[in-house]
């Protein structure tokens, strides 16, 4: 079975065609890669997915777990397990993240007594441990979503918030700019225990050194809109030495140059 099945997909963002026919698979239980120039679409791809309002025009087909999500309204699209961490997190004043994700595990929870103190109890000594492991304070729980944060704060807060609300399929859009050595090898850690658990993932990066360490059963290369390129992770530190332009000249010579 597959987690997600991209054929074809094509999105435009302020009337401007973005996504130009992305092919994908990811197979469940996987963790895919996305590497690419910046510009490429890689954002884009992710929040097509997500259903944000801005990518308009959509055609081709995305199925998540072999329904059609491009049909599901973006709840629909979280309450069936898919989750995007943003690449740039942002703050919501005036909800605190604990209120923040007991709501949105108690929506995906309807018929249980979410007002249960023992659930209450229990979530959020989960959500502690959880902060915990990635060497957050517990004082996030209370405060304002993001608010305040700083910049790898709000990349391990995107972490937390996964662990917490145990998607099924993740989509991480450069979860691990931003982050020192330290808090990058937390966050990979993360990642890599939820492998046990069956989750499936497609991980925007730049980075080889997350991709070393979560060991992902392929890297897609993205440009001009589309995967131009999928192979093993051994594709990651090609690039790491030689840049991404060979690769963007194999597939120009292959299909004609798409840029004239
Ligand atoms: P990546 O994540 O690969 O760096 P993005 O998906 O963020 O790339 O962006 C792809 C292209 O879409 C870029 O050329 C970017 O300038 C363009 N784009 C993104 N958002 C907008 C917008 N609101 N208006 C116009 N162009 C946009
Ligand atoms: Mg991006």
């Amino acid at each position: 079975m597959n987690a997600l099945t991209i054929k074809s997909l094509k999105s435009s963002v302020e009337e401007k065609v973005i996504l130009n026919g992305v092919d994908l698979e990811l197979p469940e239980g996987e963790i895919h890669i996305i590497m690419g120039p910046n510009g490429s679409g890689k954002s884009t791809l992710a929040n097509t997915l997500m259903g944000h309002p801005k990518y308009k025009n959509i055609e081709g087909e995305a199925l998540l777990f072999g329904e059609d999500l491009l049909k599901m309204k973006v709840d629909e699209r979280a309450r069936k397990g898919l989750f995007l961490a943003f690449q740039y997190p942002v703050e919501v004043e005036g909800v605190s993240m604990g209120h923040f994700l007991y709501s949105a595990v108690s929506s995906r929870n309807e018929n249980g007594n979410n007002k249960d103190p023992k659930r209450i109890i229990q979530f959020r000594n989960s959500l502690k441990d959880n902060l915990s492991s990635l060497e957050l304070s517990s004082d996030f729980i209370s405060r304002s979503l993001n608010v305040g944060a700083s910049g790898g704060e709000k990349k391990r807060l995107e972490v937390a918030q996964i662990m917490t609300l145990k998607p099924k399929v993740i989509l991480l859009d450069e979860i691990d700019s931003g982050l020192d050595i330290d808090s990058s090898k937390l966050a990979a850690r993360a990642i890599k225990d939820m492998r046990k658990e069956k989750i499936s993932a497609l991980i925007i990066t730049h980075y080889p050194r997350i991709i070393d360490y979560l060991e992902p059963e392929k890297v897609h290369i993205m440009a001009y809109g589309k995967i131009i390129c999928s192979r093993g992770i051994e594709l990651a530190f090609d690039l790491e030495k030689k840049g991404y332009d060979w690769i963007l000249k194999e597939f120009n010579s292959e299909n004609g140059d798409i840029n004239g």
